[in-house]
């Protein structure tokens, strides 16, 4: 964890009496659903604040492939319901967002794809999936021709589509809007959370005491124990872990989804490493597997995997490494993997799950209408309540943070 400030800074803030902040609403926690709702906040006129007590995005923002899923998952399985139809504009409602016509400007943002592929292996299940995916997409994917195929789809003998879900570069939008808001974020750890005179009383390590009209909790995993220590229910939160896979030594870009058996079977986007090195990070079903799995052996399924998938991907000349995620969300009853963002309302305290980085502006919409039923009040203020606070920096990517990696497995039985 970043260093908090120094403790001679927080007792000159106390010596000038400045130890007790208030602010309408504090958000805890710096992901992508603490970030977008700090921006609609602002917009919108209420004194609000975020504390952050790593980095931004530390956890699963950070960690994820950046896709802006426009209901593939659905699609193949051929499912029209609530979720399918939430999911399949966001697409559009990010598109809007990069123009800078939309609720939040993140015209700033890298976007690494504005589409994803589509490809199958050649077995006739896999076949029938894609053909579903027709089904229930805002926009169709689109049959790509042999000699259009990008470089790394070379040599695949099943069907390749295009569709539009753009790709964005989750480090870029967290540092997009980091600068926008630096005079409202604080790197802090909370150590007690109290609901009490209507309103919530949340205390620091750095000794400040924030008294806030709402609070919100978007702090991924971290959503658990807040809830504990505000005395609520913590089992309103499942964690779902996941191994993912990165590789170093190919020479170009992919962004898409292999499908086998009706779903997405390796999901591949590709970033810039800070030395210049192509990195791919590799999800999916396969990540879901390799949870079960040492990194070893996860690395030697991913490069089976890759030699069926990609069949001009030279496995045996590349660097692999893997890294665990945790994915956060609200627990469904039934034990069943949620489709839609969470939102939970207990007095003044409200926490938060996108489930998915694409679903987060969604989640937003919902935060907002609930902080203003019935409205927050909105004292005027002079001064940043942060001013004398350490901002905390944004999150590295995972490949940043690997020190050695793995040269490649022998190739197995095929
Ligand atoms: C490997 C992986 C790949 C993914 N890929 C995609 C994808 O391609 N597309 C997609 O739509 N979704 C994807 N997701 C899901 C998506 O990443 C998450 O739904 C989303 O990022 C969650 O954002 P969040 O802001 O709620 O939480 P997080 O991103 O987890 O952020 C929580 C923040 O709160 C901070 N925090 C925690 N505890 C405290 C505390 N006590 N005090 C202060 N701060 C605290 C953390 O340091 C962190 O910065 C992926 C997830 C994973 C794990």
């Amino acid at each position: 964890m970043p260093s908090l400030p120094h403790h001679a800074d927080v007792t000159a803030a106390r010596q000038l009496g400045e130890s007790t902040r208030e602010v309408d609403i504090l958000i805890i926690g710096g992901g992508v659903t603490g970030m977008l709702l700090l921006d609609r906040l602002h917009q919108q006129g209420y004194q609000v604040c975020l504390i952050e007590r790593n980095a931004l995005g530390h956890g699963q923002t950070i960690q994820a492939q950046g896709i802006i899923h426009g209901g593939l998952k659905y699609a193949l399985g051929g499912r029209a319901n609530a979720a399918s139809r939430a999911i399949r504009d966001m697409p559009n409602r990010w598109r809007a967002m990069f123009d800078g016509t939309g609720d939040t400007d993140l015209s700033a943002v890298a976007i690494r794809s504005d589409n994803c592929y589509l490809w199958s292996t050649r077995s006739a299940s896999s076949l029938l999936g894609l053909l579903g995916a027709r089904l229930a997409l805002r926009s169709r994917p689109k049959r790509v021709s042999a000699e259009d195929y990008p470089p790394a789809l070379q040599g695949v003998t099943g069907p390749v589509l295009t569709m539009h879900e753009p790709v964005l570069d989750p480090q870029s939008m967290l540092q997009c809007l980091a600068d926008r808001h630096h005079d409202r974020l604080a790197l802090d750890e909370v150590i007690a959370l109290e609901q009490k005179d209507a309103g919530v009383t949340v205390t620091t390590q750095s000794g400040l005491t924030w008294r806030a009209a709402r609070v919100v909790l978007a702090a991924g995993q971290g959503n658990g124990p807040l809830r504990s220590m505000a005395g609520l229910d913590a089992t309103a939160q499942q964690i779902r872990p996941l191994r993912m896979v990165m590789v170093r030594g190919v020479s170009t870009p992919l962004h898409g989804h292999c499908v086998r058996g009706g779903k997405p079977w390796l999901t591949i986007t590709s970033a810039e490493a800070t030395d210049g090195e192509l990195v791919w990070q590799i999800g999916g079903d396969l990540a879901e597997q390799g949870v079960k799995m040492t990194p070893q052996d996860t690395i030697e399924l991913a490069a089976k995997s890759l030699r069926t998938a990609l069949p001009s991907c030279p496995v045996d000349a590349l660097q692999w490494a893997t890294y665990e995620a945790h994915r956060a969300e609200q627990s469904d009853e039934d034990g069943y993997r949620p489709d839609l963002p969470g939102l939970r309302e207990d007095g003044c305290i409200l926490t938060a799950w996108p489930t998915k980085l694409a679903l987060a502006p969604l989640l937003v919409d919902e935060l907002l209408e609930k902080l203003s039923s019935p409205p927050v009040p909105r004292p005027s203020h002079t001064s940043s309540p942060v001013a004398d606070q350490a901002t905390p920096p944004v999150a590295q990517p995972p490949w940043e943070e690997i020190d050695s990696w793995s040269t490649a497995p022998s190739a197995g039985p095929a």
